[in-house]
C-alpha cells in the first residue's frame, strides 16, 4: 500500500489524538505529507472555530508543502444529555466545532483542492447521525448535520473533481472514550460493558477507522463520492439497535 499517496499532501483536523492521529499516521505511511491542524500538539495549531486561524493555518500548510490534495475533517467534541440537557451556549459551541468547523476548514482549503487532480475530502461522522442514541441529542444533531453536509458537498463539488465522503464509526477506543470510561464509578467494569455493547464484542480500533478514511481519500476511490462508510462492528449493516 505504501506509495499510494506519494506526492500528495493531506490536512487532518483533530489529528493530535485518537482517530485523527491514526489517520495522520496511516496517510503518512502510505506516502502522503501530512499536516495536522489541532488546538494542541502540532506545528499547525488552530482552533476550527476561529475563521482567521483556520485560514492562516491552511495558508501555512499550502506555503510549506505547495499543495493540498486531501482534507480530513475530523476535529470534533462530544456532549451528553437529552434535548433539554444542554443550554444554548453548549448547543452553539458543539455545532460550531463539529459542523461549522467543517465548513470553515473546507472553505479555506477549496482553492487548493480545486488544483489537485486527486482532491478528496473525508469527514468523520458517527453512528450517532442515524442510530437514535439515548442522551446524545446535541451530539447526534451535530453528526446528522455532518452526514447531510457530506452529501451536499459531494453534489456541489462533483463537477470540480472533488470527492466528498464520510466515515461513521461506532464506539472507538480513543482518549475521548478513555475519559468517559475513567469518569465512570467503576472504569474497568464500564470498559467491559462498553465493549459488550458493540455488535462484534469489542471497541473499534482507531486504526480501523484510519484504514477506511485512507480508502475514501485514496485516488483508488476515484468513483466514490457522497457515501458514508460505517466502521461500527456491524451495527448499521445488520440493522441492529444500540443497547
Ligand atoms: P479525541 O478527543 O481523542 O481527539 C479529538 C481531537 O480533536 C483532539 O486532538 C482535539 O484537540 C481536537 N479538537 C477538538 N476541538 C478542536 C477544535 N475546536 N479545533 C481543532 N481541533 C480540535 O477524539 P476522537 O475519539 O479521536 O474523535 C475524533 C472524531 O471522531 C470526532 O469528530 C468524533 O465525533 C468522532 N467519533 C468518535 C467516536 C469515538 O467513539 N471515539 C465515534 C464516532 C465518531
Amino acid at each position: 500500500m505504501s506509495g499510494e499517496f506519494d506526492g500528495l499532501v493531506a490536512v487532518v483536523t483533530g489529528g493530535a489524538s485518537g482517530i485523527g492521529r491514526a489517520v495522520a499516521e496511516e496517510l503518512s505511511a502510505r506516502g502522503a505529507r501530512v499536516a495536522v491542524l489541532d488546538v494542541k500538539g502540532t506545528e499547525f495549531v488552530c482552533d476550527v472555530t476561529d475563521d482567521g486561524a483556520v485560514r492562516g493555518a491552511v495558508a501555512a500548510v499550502a506555503g510549506r508543502f505547495g499543495r493540498i490534495d486531501v482534507l480530513v475533517n475530523n476535529a470534533g467534541i462530544g456532549a451528553q444529555g437529552s434535548v433539554a440537557g444542554n443550554d444554548d451556549a453548549e448547543w452553539l459551541r458543539v455545532l460550531d466545532v463539529n459542523v461549522v468547523g467543517i465548513a470553515r476548514v473546507t472553505r479555506a482549503a477549496l482553492p487548493y483542492l480545486r488544483e489537485s487532480p486527486y482532491a478528496a475530502v473525508v469527514n468523520t461522522c458517527s453512528i450517532a447521525a442515524t442510530a437514535g442514541l439515548p442522551q446524545r441529542a446535541l451530539y447526534s444533531a451535530s453528526k446528522g448535520a455532518v452526514l447531510a453536509l457530506t452529501r451536499a458537498m459531494a453534489a456541489d463539488h462533483l463537477g470540480e473533481g472533488i470527492r466528498v465522503n464520510c466515515v461513521t464509526p461506532g464506539t472507538v477506543d480513543t482518549p475521548w472514550v478513555g475519559r468517559l470510561v475513567d469518569a465512570a464509578p467503576d472504569p474497568q467494569a464500564e470498559r467491559v460493558a462498553l465493549a459488550a455493547r458493540q455488535p462484534h464484542g469489542r471497541l473499534v480500533a482507531p486504526e480501523e477507522v484510519a484504514h477506511a478514511v485512507a480508502y475514501l481519500a485514496s485516488p483508488r476511490a476515484g468513483s466514490t463520492t457522497g457515501i458514508e462508510l460505517p466502521v461500527d462492528g456491524g451495527m448499521s449493516g445488520l440493522r441492529l439497535r444500540p443497547v
